[in-house]
């Protein structure tokens, strides 16, 4: 109500100003001719002319009325240079920030949640230079007064920075108009009073903050690098410590462009994906499904069967997939790709210099221009007291110490909620540990929607898992050759016996013992970076878990490519990180994948949002395969079909998630999906349908009772 109020005023002052046709005292021509009058009525008032040239002033900037041009020319005329300045300087502030105040409360809103993710990247911009953006507009003359504070309205930046630049930025103008006012005869028009010369030397006055930044800039880089001796000549364009997913990305990168690149790893090619991460475990977690089908084989009209199975056998497949998948990131492989790969333990000497500690036992020290980060996360052991004299597993260990039995563990305890630790208890529970899950939080799966952690923490339930979420892991003891967890749920202690146990609280990147604490790389958690990967040494990039903010392989990849792009082309163009749409799944039975926002961020982050949902339980196939658990969840603008995020439950989500991922960072929407014939009958029908529900929801009513009666009136 407030803003129709506020709105009303404004257009009825405005549509006052032309209907009265006001403008035309704002002449030049009119100014001029009444001059003498003018001169002789100020005179007799000067406070109050004074006082009511201010007022006008005002009001013909806050309403973005035309004139405000010639009342400065005025002001040179009738209040002289000195005082001429001081009131338009301040009029003009006070009516531009009136104006950007009136923009900001009656349009920002609307314009900011229609255009949400567009306006991101600007917003982001504003609130970083909002400063420099607006001094730079307020003095190079292309884009009209009126019309930056309306802008500037729209965007996050805050009013008192609007009114010191705007004052301050206004003010070289606001000289030249006066000046030219005081001089009133010889002004012939508003245009002659800018000359070419006059009109370059302000563009090069808005220019002046940008340079100064970036000569800032460059005396900072050089204050960081101050104390090195960079080298004349590198024998590398590139070298990438850590031969994971971030690291075989960027080297290989590098070496399709011909650049000479040096990829350094301590340990096992691949990584951590390959040899601890997603490669054994979801080995493992397609034995323990096959275990599931065979004991659940009734369902399908066969005979349940209790698998009989060596344990070791099972962990034996897990390194042949591994050793089968090997070939991918190995030595061979990516030497015949042009990169050199050398096997040791990399150390950064100075921004420039990496000493190579060779697993042959000498040592290597080569310099390169950049230097690529890749040394990647392991896993968190929180300091639970016993922990280490009762003896644990991570996703490190455990694939080396499960291969040396015969049977799963008997009981096992999988300390953490999270994805690892739901795959992982959920495949040894169906290969017959009997597993309990230990979660401090409320729930497990924590980052997803509660419900989706409902269905996660029943499915795992279904499968034999004891998940203890709000249990909290205390200590740690052994009484001869048993082990306890003791564990602290509604304020009591609960004791858990146990023969292994899984520590998977999450993963820390890899920060100390090769040199970043040395050179002084900042990091906090993960390496600093900034939106183009680079650390405090812009020639020194980080990617991967190491930089973070995703533990993926996929999100490792695609850091990979900015880092080595920018690292060898960024003195031409550097690239910024796109973190748009970043996908990921957890393969427990059922799987969970997701795109973009769910409920909760949506919540958390104050975005209005739709749901749509379909159930699987409604699918063809999903039901044909006996996998009808589930759902298809998406988050749309409110009214439009523009997807915001993807949440999908059920057999094979992961795979279904890739044509929400597209359609996202391609601008498509659901109107899209339902138009996209899909194969029947497949689990992708369930997208489409999805799409098909939000279309049922949005359909047009008004339409369907006007076409209804046309069709009643064609039955005649
Ligand atoms: C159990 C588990 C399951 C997972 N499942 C999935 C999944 O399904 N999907 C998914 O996307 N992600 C999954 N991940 C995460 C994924 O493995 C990581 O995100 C990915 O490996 C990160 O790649 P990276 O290149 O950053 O680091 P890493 O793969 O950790 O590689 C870093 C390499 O750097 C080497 N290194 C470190 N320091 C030095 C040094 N000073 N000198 C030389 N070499 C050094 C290390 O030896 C290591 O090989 C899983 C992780 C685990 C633990």
């Amino acid at each position: 109500m407030k803003k129709i109020i506020i709105i009303a005023v404004i257009f009825a002052a405005i549509a006052a100003f032309f209907a009265f046709d006001l403008g035309s005292f704002l002449s030049l021509e009119n100014i001029k001719a009444s001059q003498a009058d003018i001169a002789q009525w100020q005179a007799d008032n000067t406070f109050i002319a004074a006082l009511s040239f201010f007022a006008v002033y005002i009001a013909v900037t806050a309403l973005s009325l035309p004139g405000a041009a010639v009342m400065t020319i005025a002001a040179g005329a009738f209040l002289g240079l000195f005082w001429g300045v001081i009131i338009v300087s301040f009029a003009s502030t006070i009516g531009a920030t009136l104006a950007f105040l009136m923009s900001r409360f009656v349009l920002r809103d609307s314009i900011q949640n229609k255009f949400a993710e567009r306006l991101k990247l600007i917003n982001q911009g504003i609130e970083r230079d909002g400063a420099f953006y607006l001094f730079t507009l307020r003095l190079v003359p292309v884009f009209p007064f009126f019309l930056i504070n309306i802008l500037m309205g729209l965007t996050p930046i805050r009013t008192i920075t609007f009114f010191l630049v705007s004052q301050v930025g206004m003010l070289a103008g606001t000289l030249v108009f006066v000046n030219a006012g005081t001089q009133l005869a010889q002004v012939d028009s508003l245009s002659g009073i800018l000359s070419p010369s006059l009109l370059l030397s302000f563009a090069l006055l808005g220019l002046f903050p940008w340079i100064a930044k970036k000569i800032i800039a460059i005396l900072k880089q050089r204050k960081v690098y101050a104390k090195w001796n960079k080298p004349k000549q590198f024998d590398r364009n590139l070298i990438v410590i850590g031969g994971g997913a971030a690291g075989l990305v960027s080297s290989y990168i590098a070496a399709v462009v011909k650049a000479k690149v040096t990829l350094i790893e301590a340990h096992k090619m691949g990584g951590d994906c390959l040899n601890y991460g997603c490669v054994p475990s979801k080995a493992l977690i397609k034995s323990a499904k096959v275990a599931k089908q065979m004991s659940t084989a009734s369902h399908y009209g066969l005979q349940s069967v209790t698998p009989t199975f060596s344990f070791r056998n099972v962990m034996d497949r897990v390194h042949k997939i591994i050793a089968a998948i090997e070939p991918h990131d190995s030595v061979e492989r990516y030497t015949e790709l042009g990169v050199e790969v050398l096997q040791g333990y990399a150390k950064l000497v100075d921004p420039w210099t990496v000493e190579i500690s060779l697993n042959d036992g000498t040592t290597k020290r080569l310099t390169a221009r950049s230097i690529i980060i890749a040394a990647g996360a392991k896993p968190f052991v929180p300091p639970i007291p016993g922990l280490e004299e009762v003896g644990y597993l991570t996703s490190d260990t455990l694939w080396h110490e499960f291969a040396k039995l015969d049977d799963a563990p008997k009981r096992l305890v999988v300390l953490g909620g999270g994805p690892i630790g739901c795959e992982l208890a959920q495949s040894f529970a169906r290969l017959g540990s009997k597993v309990s899950q230990i979660e401090m939080a409320p729930r497990i799966m924590l980052r997803e929607d509660p419900e989706v952690s409902d269905l996660t923490k029943a499915s795992l339930e279904a499968d034999g898992v004891r998940v203890l979420t709000e249990h909290k892991a205390i200590r740690l003891e052994k009484h001869g050759d048993s082990k306890i967890l003791v564990v602290e749920f509604e304020g009591k202690e609960k004791h858990i016996e146990f023969d292994q146990l899984i520590c998977a609280v999450g993963r820390v990147a890899r920060l100390s013992g090769y040199g970043l604490e040395d050179i002084g790389v900042s990091t906090k958690n993960t390496v600093i970076t900034d939106g183009y990967l680079q650390t405090l040494y812009p020639n020194i990039f980080a990617a991967g878990d190491v930089a973070g903010p995703f533990q993926f392989t996929h999100t490792a990849a695609h850091q990979a490519w900015y880092a080595a792009v920018n690292a060898l082309f960024g003195q031409f163009k550097k690239f910024k990180v796109d973190y748009s749409v970043i996908p990921w799944a957890t393969f427990t039975d059922p799987e969970v994948a997701r795109v973009g926002l769910n409920e909760q961020d949506a919540q958390q982050q104050g975005i209005a949002y739709e749901v749509t949902r379909y159930g699987l339980d409604d699918l063809d196939r999903a039901i044909a395969d006996g996998t009808d658990q589930g759902f298809v969840k998406v988050l749309t603008k409110p009214g439009k079909d523009t997807i915001l995020g993807v949440t999908i439950v059920g057999a094979q989500a992961g795979d279904l998630l890739p044509e929400f991922v597209l359609a996202m960072k391609h601008g498509l929407g659901l109107n899209k999906i339902l138009g996209t014939i899909h194969t029947y009958p497949t689990m992708s029908e369930a997208n489409k349908y999805a799409a098909g529900e939000w279309k049922r929801a949005h359909a047009p009513q008004k339409i369907l009772v006007w076409l209804e009666k046309y069709h009643n009136w064609r039955r005649g």
